[in-house]
């Protein structure tokens, strides 16, 4: 199931080559141990009826399913070069954000205003 993009480094994105690399190898960790958690959540949810499953379970099913859209993104960026950059302001994301949050979508600032106004 996968989309091998093994040389496509025809448009620069914000990472170098080998660091682009890098992190679509760890997003493509990430998603598949999270497929797998839900996978194995979706299981036992499913062999149990509604009125026993915890609230829970629902919560960590749809955190993970949000994850997994996040993460399949962030490899479409990394794909289409846009990764790394801000999608609220278009500055770069500093790296060691990046490093933290692989899939994120904004900068410190930006996702401040963000969390500030969804309230
Ligand atoms: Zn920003």
């Amino acid at each position: 199931m996968t989309t091998s993009v093994d040389d496509g480094a025809a448009g620069r994105p914000a990472l170098g080559d080998a660091a682009a690399r890098e992190m679509k190898q760890r997003l493509e960790d990430e998603r598949r141990r999270r497929a797998s958690q839900l996978g194995v959540l979706e299981q036992s949810v499913g062999q149990t009826s509604v009125e026993q499953t915890e609230a829970s379970d629902y919560a960590r099913m749809e955190n993970l399913r949000e994850s997994l859209t996040e993460i399949g993104s962030a490899l479409q960026r990394l794909e289409e070069g846009t990764y790394g950059r801000c999608e609220g302001c278009a500055q770069p994301i500093p790296a060691g954000r990046l490093e933290i949050l692989p899939y994120v979508r904004f900068c410190v600032k930006c996702q401040g205003k963000k969390n500030r106004s969804a309230r």
